[in-house]
């Protein structure tokens, strides 16, 4: 029955034998952002396009060649959202949420979009989890952030997952580094990727995180930010470290990670999938304390951290995880002859209506077709009612999983299945 249209490339439907996987998923998320005392926020999938421009940074790859832009008929021009912090930033200014007690603990899901080649685990739409606590730069709220993210991982049953995390120094460190690192790649300009020559010049800092091997192999010898950290980085950075082994949270420090983003200073993190190959990173955070002030706000700092669904997805499955139970109905109502259906009607309403799942054949067919139906989805019991049944008030009940069977009172029939 292939049809006309074809969903739009590079997305896909979820369909509903896989999103039980996903209501899983976001369960657990929110189930630990409970846990924190962090709240949802709710952003439009569309925002201005400066937006993102101003935050995420012109010399960016998503801002560069990847972002969804289009001109509504007024002739704005807007952006689907590429990724979520800079609108909870915007929004967080926009509504003075800071004035607000608790409010600074947010989190969000949903869709963003990518205007990229599709590949293997890289989509167009994709889906994605994150949390911003924003207003603070103490660094146990570096601590807190990450113990979310791995308590997320852990809550889900992962087990192969690394932390790696980094500072990449403050405004005032910064630049001696990026001096450094201009003088270190200078003499491989020409055995530089296109990308990273033009990165050279406005962020030297995104060459280390560069995927392709030839940059890579240039990198490694590279100097480390953890060498240009002021004091107060340094303090700061010591501090989180203190903060995670206190937590037992076990971690390795990785110099290479510098994050995609121009706004990220100090705390930055990664949970490396062990398993999978080159596309590792399950979540991806750090700090950005200049994001605010680049979006029109007062300064003022924040850390955050974002992960993919898909990506998720597939380490759940490599380690064989569970997601729960697919949906089934408690019940499935068979009834035989007119006036059994008739009565049918109204009980598989009030079954629904006492909180029951149930499920009725809606097609007139034999009993013994109903009951491979009730077989089929999986329902926990079968209703079974006859004309014959109804004159006497009664209906069978039958365990699909053992095939017992009694019958009893159709008046007992919901404080039974509440029962069981
Ligand atoms: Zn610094
Ligand atoms: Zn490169």
């Amino acid at each position: 029955m292939a049809g006309k249209f074809k969903v739009p490339r590079g997305t896909y439907d979820i369909l509903p034998d896989e999103s039980y996987k996903w209501q899983f998923m976001t369960n657990v998320f929110r189930e630990v952002a409970g846990e924190f005392n962090y709240r949802e926020i709710v952003t439009p999938i569309f925002e201005k396009s400066d937006i993102f421009e101003r935050s995420v940074g012109e010399t960016s790859d998503i801002v560069e060649k990847e972002m969804y832009k289009f001109e509504d008929k007024k002739g704005r021009i807007f952006a689907l959202r590429p990724e979520g912090t800079a609108p909870v930033v915007r929004s967080f200014i926009e509504n003075g949420l800071l004035l607000k007690p608790n409010s600074a603990k947010l989190y969000y899901l949903g869709p963003m979009f990518r205007y990229d080649r599709p590949q293997k685990g890289r989509f167009r739409q994709f889906y994605q989890y994150g949390i911003e606590n924003i207003g603070s730069n103490d660094p146990y709220v570096d601590a807190e952030v990450i113990s979310f993210a791995y308590m997320f991982l852990s809550k889900l049953g992962l087990k192969n997952f690394q932390l790696q995390i980094n500072s990449i120094g403050c405004k005032n460190c910064t630049q001696d580094y990026d001096n450094a690192l201009k003088k270190y790649f200078a003499p491989y300009q020409n055995d530089l990727c296109s990308d990273c020559r033009k990165r050279l010049e406005k962020n030297p800092k995104r060459v280390l995180d560069c995927k392709v091997k030839t940059c890579q192999i240039i990198a490694k010898g590279a100097p480390s930010m953890l060498d240009y950290l002021d004091e107060d980085c340094t303090t700061n950075f010591n501090k989180v470290q203190q903060y995670l082994t206190e937590m037992r949270i076990s971690f390795v420090v990785n110099p290479k990670i510098v994050r995609g983003l121009d706004y990220y200073s100090q705390t930055a993190f990664e949970f490396i999938d062990t398993n999978l190959g080159a596309q590792n990173t399950l979540i991806g955070g750090g700090r950005y304390d200049g994001l605010a002030e680049q979006l029109g706000g007062r300064e003022l700092p924040g850390i955050g951290f974002a992960g993919g669904f898909e990506r998720l997805l597939l380490s759940m499955e490599e380690e064989n995880l569970s997601f729960g139970q697919p949906q089934t109905p408690k019940v499935y109502l068979v009834t035989v002859g007119n006036e059994a259906r008739s009565a049918g009607i109204k009980l598989i309403l009030e079954l629904r209506r006492s909180g029951i799942s149930a499920e009725f054949d809606s097609d007139k067919t034999s009993m013994n077709a109903q009951m491979k139906r009730a077989n089929k989805t999986g329902a926990a019991f079968a209703l079974i009612l006859g004309d014959d049944e109804l004159k006497r008030n009664m209906i069978i009940i039958k365990n699909l999983a053992n095939g017992e069977q009694k019958e009893i009172n159709i008046t007992d029939i919901i404080k039974s299945l509440k029962d069981k």
